[in-house]
Order: structure tokens, then C-alpha cells, then sequence
């Protein structure tokens, strides 16, 4: 059996090369005659393998000294509520940037923590943009400004870094290692690894040093200082998804690091584009400028074909094409494993379906 391509937004596509490696050490780990999954956290083995991936995303990112590399559980999601908890001190405000489904469950979840604060929102026109740098308004006693540079539901991504002075977070679950960005400009950088970097059930965080302690008494496992502090061992991590991680970090380092993965990823998304707008039967509502390169939702003009869509896509090898249940119509995810011959068929399938509808 032929592997396909798999187009779903996450868990997402892995690498064939990371799984076939994945697959030739799991009996056996390097000699250790156990598995990776079945060893000790605390012992030289697994030690070793989260010290390199640690190290790994560190050099791939560039990530500054005053940084701490996490590793967390209990998916993006979980960290809408830990970073309120950890940044929200006393009569500080929570302030955020609303671009589509995962900003808003963001600030949903920060308002159980203290006040939130809209700071801009493209919701009156859809979603179909992400605001520019001077709709951004701070509220007063601000302690932080939250955005997501990628939205993997509508497909809209930051063109640019917002500039503000209060600590900037950023929920890349979508984007992360996609491209080059400057780690320096951000306060806290967070991401569900089942996107662009290995399975489900890992979040890897960067923070920023200054950012840790904020808040006393918080459950340690919730609290950023007291994680940091463990190596992100407080309790048992999620052993085989670091280590799968840490294979996805090589693999990337081999490909070139994360400038190569940009010229492929802007590559693959600007034919996808190409494909879609010369097209009189397929269309992408979002502003160019804010056009993802990681999540393309394209609809059909005649919505009475998406299951005849769907059904041949999956015939072809082109899987898990149908849009967040959200909005519906369909969505590309073209994150870093999937290869550019993905890209190249899906769009072959997109020509040869207008041709025979249309
Ligand atoms: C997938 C996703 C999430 C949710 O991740 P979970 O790990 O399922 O909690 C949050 N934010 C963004 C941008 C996502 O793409």
C-alpha cells in the first residue's frame, strides 16, 4: 500500500522518512533493547533524546539564551487557560487580536483568569484579513498582547510581526517552523505539535525568562516557572512524542533548516493560490496579503459537488480534503511534510474536476 497525501489539518501528515526511522528503532532503541516508549524518563536514554530535540529546535530557531524551551501536555488548547494564570498578575489585562476560531476560544478561556481586552478584530468582515499593524489598540495595564499569526481554520496568516510594548504571545500551532521568525520579538511562542511537528499530545512552548513567576501558587504542573525549573519533567512527559519531535527537528535540519522550508512552503502555497483563483469554479475568500501558507480553504461554485469532490479526491490519493465542519467547503493543509508533489497532484485534481464539471 501506496502512502497518500494527506491533506488533513491535525493531526497532520509526518514525514515518510521520520516514520520509517520511527519504525526501524522502535524495538530496539539504539541498542538499549527496550523501546524508547518503554524507558525511564529520568534515565540516560530518554535524557539524551529530549536534550537534543531541545537543542535541535534551539538551532533551527535560533532561540536566544534568555528563552526556555517547554515541553507541555494537554494540547494548545490547555494553554488558552495556563498563560492568563501565569501572566494575568493583579488588575493586569489580557489583551488580544481576534482573526478567526482559535482567537476566540483564546480570550473565551483568559476571561475565567481576570479582564480581556480586544485590541482588534476582523470579525464584521469575516475573517477574510488579518488586521494591520495601526487598527491595533491597546487597553490600559496591559500584560500581553495574544495573537494567533496563523489561523488553520479560515487560512489567514500574519503578514508581518505586530509591534507592541507589552510581551507578545503567540499561538503558532499552525505555523510554527514554517518559516524563519525573529524569536526576540515575542514573549511566549506556543504550539500543539500535531500540525508541524510530530504527534498529537505535546505542546512545545518558548518563553521568555522574565515571564516566569509572575503568579504564586499555581499548581506546579500548570506553572511555567516550576516546569522550567523540572526540564519539563514534573511528572511523566510524553516520552514517544519528544522523541518523534526530535526526529521531525533533524529532518528539518537535513532539508536545509527553516529558510529552505520557507522557499518550498511559499512555493507549494502560491501554485495551490494560482491553481484556485485562475479558476471560475473553485475560490479562496481571504486578502492576498493574508493568504496562509499552511491552511487553504477553497469552495466549490456548485456546493451540490463537494461529496462528488471528496469521494474523487480520496480516489486519487488526496485525503481528508473537507473544510473545518465550522465553514464548511474544503481545506488544504500543506504543512512542512507534505511534499511538493502533493501540492503538484492536488492541483492536477482540481484542473481535471473543473474540466469535467464545471
Ligand atoms: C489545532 C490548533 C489548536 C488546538 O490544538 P489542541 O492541541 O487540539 O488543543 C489551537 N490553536 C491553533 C492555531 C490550532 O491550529
Amino acid at each position: 500500500m501506496a502512502r497518500a497525501y494527506n491533506f488533513c489539518s491535525g493531526p497532520a501528515m509526518l514525514p515518510t522518512e521520520v516514520l520509517q526511522q520511527a519504525q526501524q528503532e522502535l524495538l530496539d532503541f539504539r541498542g538499549s533493547g527496550a523501546s524508547i516508549m518503554e524507558v525511564s524518563h529520568r534515565g540516560d536514554t530518554f535524557v539524551e533524546v529530549y536534550e537534543q530535540a531541545v537543542k535541535d529546535l534551539r538551532d533551527l530557531m535560533r532561540i536566544p539564551n534568555d528563552y526556555e524551551v517547554l515541553f507541555l501536555q494537554g494540547g494548545a488548547t490547555q494553554q488558552f487557560f495556563t498563560i492568563p494564570m501565569n501572566l494575568l498578575s493583579d488588575g493586569k489585562v489580557g489583551n488580544y487580536l481576534i482573526t478567526g476560531q482559535w482567537s476566540k476560544k483564546a480570550i473565551a478561556a483568559a476571561k475565567k483568569y481576570g479582564q480581556v481586552h480586544v485590541a482588534a478584530s476582523t470579525e464584521d468582515e469575516n475573517f477574510t484579513r488579518a488586521p494591520r499593524q495601526d487598527e491595533i489598540q491597546l487597553s490600559d495595564n496591559a500584560a500581553y498582547l495574544h495573537y494567533t499569526p496563523n489561523e488553520t481554520i479560515g487560512g489567514v496568516e500574519f503578514d508581518y510581526i505586530p509591534q507592541v510594548d507589552v510581551p507578545l504571545i503567540a499561538d503558532m500551532s499552525s505555523t510554527i517552523l514554517s518559516r524563519p521568525i525573529d524569536v526576540s520579538k515575542f514573549g511566549i511562542i506556543y504550539a500543539g505539535a500535531q500540525k508541524n511537528i510530530g504527534p498529537s499530545g505535546l505542546v512545545v512552548m518558548i518563553i521568555r525568562k522574565d515571564l516566569l513567576g509572575l503568579v504564586d501558587g499555581l499548581p506546579n504542573v500548570f506553572d511555567f516557572a516550576e516546569v522550567a525549573k523540572n526540564d519539563s519533567m514534573i511528572n511523566t512527559p510524553p516520552t514517544f512524542s519528544i522523541y518523534l519531535a526530535g526526529l521531525v527537528f533533524k529532518w528539518l535540519k537535513r532539508q536545509g533548516g527553516v529558510d529552505a522550508m520557507a522557499k518550498v512552503n511559499q512555493r507549494k502555497a502560491e501554485k495551490l493560490y494560482q491553481a484556485i483563483d485562475g479558476s471560475h469554479f473553485f475560490s479562496n475568500p481571504i486578502a492576498p496579503e493574508s493568504r496562509s501558507w499552511m491552511n487553504v480553504p477553497f469552495v466549490l461554485a456548485d456546493e451540490s459537488l463537494n461529496s462528488t469532490f471528496l469521494t474523487q479526491a480520496e480516489d486519487a490519493g488526496l485525503l481528508t480534503l473537507q473544510g473545518h465542519r465550522s465553514v464548511g467547503g474544503m481545506r488544504a493543509s500543506i504543512y512542512n511534510a507534505m511534499p511538493e508533489a502533493g501540492v503538484d497532484a492536488l492541483i492536477d485534481f482540481i484542473h481535471a474536476f473543473e474540466k469535467k464539471y464545471a
